[in-house]
């Protein structure tokens, strides 16, 4: 159980990463009502992995520092993404695997979880030399056996993308020729080479089903002093990676308005909606959002995340909403698109506002969901649909062909054509991924209603998360 007089002296503005994960793990633990033995395991870090490798670039050598953590072996194989930045360091990609332990376990993915990192600018490095990277560490972890379908799954993360999930896969199946399953040691590959469509936009995708069910709730809602439903909700996203971008251009699709984007080197501010889409090709274009002719674009990105919103999705980098700022936060909703964007020093402010944070490790959680999906295919060894989508379309054919017999009209052939569409793989992933998030955000809202003492989501989604870890221990039979 969290010690009262413990948690007393945790300072809050100075914990590291991976202090903040432990620090949520805490206030939660008191209501799981576990063991403090169980707690301590399910806690603990369980291997590490620091390697050092040379790359060669161009005449000269550099050391590349690089790192796999795996949290949790409670459930095999551990997953977690590969992120590739020069701010990776131990610390973090403790805190990351930490966060995949829970978020896997929240969302009934049957994973422990993990994080990989190389201390490397994705941005300013050529493609060849990421390419040496990855294959050579891609090797390391082969060597040491911290990689495979039933090992350890690396997935995408920040600065990593489809094409890295390609190098690992084909040096994994290199080294490891022959293995049936081998599609399987790493997710988020391109379709084409064992991929499953839709994990690229996943995460975002969630986030935007989450947001969807989140908003829902009448009652919740106007607590917030809200209206239920997505349609017209004022969002501010910061990021446009690949999460920031998918969940802008999902939302939007949903009714939202986005207000602003806002990126590393400045922010487009438009209160009739800013174009995710005519905003990335820019943005690829001329490698900056400055200049971009729509909206208003100011250079002081951090300040266009204290405008006026309903809903603000940090959807970049952790440590990005801290005390500092939190007090001139106007969102009613912070959504964590990002893993850790808010510092628990920011959250207390923040909760004390009335403001609603939906963590991190449920809302960001629909790309490892996908992943699973991916993983599942490749060990099946087929595509999702494949055997039922004729079928489904026949049985449904011939149930109109029933009622048009029986009531002797005709439906018109663009509805029977709608009607009779059997699950495509995209069709079935989506909805699998609708179904994961609805659920989870529904245990998560009855536990804190079951629960008075409990008073923010992160808190009950870390309990619900704990409470699941726990059972999957009992039934090992290791702890009384
Ligand atoms: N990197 C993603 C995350 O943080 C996805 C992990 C995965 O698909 O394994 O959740």
């Amino acid at each position: 159980m969290a010690d009262k007089k413990s948690e007393k002296k945790i300072d809050l503005a100075n914990l590291s990463f991976s202090d903040s994960v432990s620090y949520y793990f805490e206030k939660a633990a008191p209501h799981t009502d576990s063991a403090r033995g169980l707690l301590d395991q399910i806690k603990a870090c369980n291997s590490i992995y620091k390697m050092n490798f040379p790359v060669k670039y161009g005449n000269q050598v550099k050391v590349i520092e690089a790192y796999r953590v795996q949290h949790s072996h409670h459930r095999m194989p551990t997953k977690g993404g590969i992120r590739y930045s020069v701010h990776v360091d131990q610390d973090e990609v403790m805190a990351l695997a930490a966060l995949m332990t829970y978020k896997c376990a929240l969302v009934d993915v049957p994973f422990g979880g993990a994080k990989g990192g190389i201390n490397i600018s994705p941005r300013q490095t050529p493609p060849e030399i990421l390419e040496n990277v990855t294959r050579r560490y891609t090797a390391e972890l082969v060597k040491k056996n911290f990689i495979g379908p039933g090992i350890d799954v690396p997935a995408p993360d920040y600065g990593t993308g489809e094409r890295e999930m390609a190098w690992i896969l084909d040096t994994y199946n290199t080294l490891r020729p022959g293995e049936v399953d081998g599609y399987a040691c790493v997710t988020g590959k391109p379709v084409s080479q064992g991929g499953i469509r839709g994990r690229t936009e996943a995460t975002g995708r969630g986030v935007v089903y989450a947001l969807n069910e989140i908003c829902s709730h009448a009652d919740d809602m106007k607590a917030l002093g809200l209206s239920t439903g997505l349609e017209g909700k004022r969002v501010i996203i910061q990021g446009l990676g690949n999460v920031g971008y998918h969940t802008a251009r999902i939302i939007q699709e949903y009714g939202a308005i986005i207000i602003a984007i806002c990126e590393h080197d400045g922010a487009v501010v438009d209160p009739n909606g800013v174009d995710p889409k005519a905003l990335l090709k820019y943005r690829t274009e001329k490698k900056s959002v400055l200049g971009y002719p729509k909206g208003k674009v100011i250079k002081n990105s951090a300040a266009a995340m204290e405008l006026e919103c309903d809903i603000l999705i940090p959807a970049a980098l952790e440590k990005q909403i801290t005390a500092e700022n939190a007090p001139r936060i106007k969102a009613k909703i912070v959504a964590e698109a990002a893993n850790g964007p808010v510092t628990p020093a920011a959250e207390a402010i923040l909760l004390k506002k009335g403001v609603m944070i939906v963590p991190d490790i449920y809302i960001n959680a629909g790309g490892v969901t996908v992943s699973y999906f991916e993983w599942l295919k490749n060990l099946s060894h087929v595509k999702f649909g494949r055997m039922q989508k004729r079928f489904e379309e026949s049985t449904q054919r011939n149930f109109i062909k029933l009622v048009e017999d029986y009531t002797g009209k005709t439906v018109p052939l663009s509805r029977v054509n709608k009607l009779i569409h059997g699950a495509d793989e995209i069709d079935l992933v989506n909805s699998g991924l609708e179904e994961t998030m609805v659920s989870a955000y529904r245990d998560i809202r009855d536990f804190k209603k079951r629960n008075k003492k409990v008073e923010d989501l992160r808190t009950a989604a870390f309990a619900v998360s704990i409470n699941k870890i726990r059972d999957s221990y009992y039934a090992m039979g290791i702890f009384p």
